[in-house]
């Protein structure tokens, strides 16, 4: 079977973005081990416990593996970007958690890309599907399969497209020609980093590899979503109106500038940019129920109501007084202590 067979039946089963990488082992796995030992992936046990060794090889995953068929899916929908948008009274949730929980859609592609490729297919394969779950050095190989470079911003980016695309593989037992990896585009740029409020992304040394790396103990994102428990409080101010994620490494990029947008009902906001009022007095069920089947639910119901504590404060807002007042009521020691702590800077 030809690679460009491939990537046409990628693209008709809904990616913008397709590639192929050989299976071989890959330098960034140095980078990510190392990285992880130092501490920077903060609490996250999933990328530092034994699947950290098992994401170093795609053949632990698919013992037959022999090409990695890497594809993207847009979810740039087609709204202002946080740096555009000053209402420090309204939650931002990150781009990518407004719509529909993404590892469904990229694993229903995938599947559709299998079957389709088994009716192409001379011979019986193997394959496996790779959405998140199954750990995998993603971008490292999306970047040898041409789909985009890694950025200053850790953000794998394409030259015409950007960088708002879920990542997804499917590892298969053929032989199909590799594509090429494409340069660094990032050049003397580092708007990424100027703009990130909290300092996350920091300079590293490793000859021939990044220059620049992700402290996840510092990011948004990693606070807002990952880390349980309370938020360091000289980590608070940085975190300003972000209830879930953090989208502004990418915000500032000039590669996003005229990104695509897509129209793709299951990306679209279910509410852009909430009052943050909506949230104070939510109830565990109605948590549940509002963000069922989002990526919301993973900071946890507790987690949610600590950010939305950290949001009131940072807003410096007197009408959100009496929210924190009745948050600061809290059975939960976690989100007591964010409330009392967030009416302090109403203050
Ligand atoms: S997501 Fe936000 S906090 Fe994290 S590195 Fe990017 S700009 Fe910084
Ligand atoms: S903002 Fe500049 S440095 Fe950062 S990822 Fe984009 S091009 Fe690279």
């Amino acid at each position: 079977m030809q690679s460009e067979e491939v990537k046409r039946l990628a693209r008709r089963c809904g990616f913008q973005l397709a590639g192929v990488a050989a299976v071989e082992p890959i330098r960034e796995a140095k980078f990510f081990l190392d990285w992880a030992a130092r501490g920077l992936a903060g609490a996250m046990s999933y990328l530092t416990d034994r699947r950290a060794e098992i994401r170093c090889s795609a053949r632990s995953l698919l013992a037959s593996a022999r090409s990695v068929i890497c594809v993207g899916k847009l979810y740039n929908a087609p709204l202002p970007y946080s740096v555009r948008f000053d209402e420090p009274e309204r939650a931002w949730i990150s781009r990518y958690a407004w719509g529909e929980d993404y590892h469904e859609v990229l694993r229903r592609g995938l599947t559709e890309l299998l079957e389709r490729l088994k009716e192409a297919a001379a011979e019986p394969f193997e394959a496996k599907i790779c959405v998140d779950t199954a750990p995998i050095l993603e971008r490292a190989y999306a970047q040898r399969a041409g789909l985009g470079w890694i950025g200053k911003n850790t953000c794998l980016i394409n030259q015409q497209q950007g960088s708002w695309f879920f990542l997804g593989e499917l590892l298969v037992s053929l032989d199909l020609e590799p594509d090429t990896t494409p340069p660094d585009r990032c050049g003397s740029c580092t708007r990424c980093i100027d703009a990130c409020p909290t300092n996350a992304l920091t300079p590293v040394i490793y000859p021939g590899g990044p220059r620049y790396e992700l402290d996840s103990r510092r990011c948004i994102s990693y606070f807002t979503i990952e880390h349980r428990g309370a938020v360091p409080k000289e980590h608070r101010p940085g975190l300003g109106h972000h209830l879930f994620g953090c989208d502004i490494c990418q915000d500032v990029c000039p590669w996003n500038h005229s990104a695509p947008e897509t129209g793709e009902e299951w990306c679209q906001p279910r509410e852009f940019a909430p009052p943050l009022d909506k949230f104070a007095a939510i109830t565990e069920t109605e948590f549940q129920n509002m963000f069922r089947g989002s990526p919301l639910e993973r900071a946890r119901y507790t987690g949610f109501l600590r950010n939305v504590a950290i949001a009131m404060g940072n807003s410096g807002h007197p009408r959100f007084r009496d929210p924190l007042i009745a948050l600061r009521g809290s059975p939960d020691a976690m989100v007591a202590e964010t409330a009392e702590w967030a009416l302090g800077q109403l203050r």
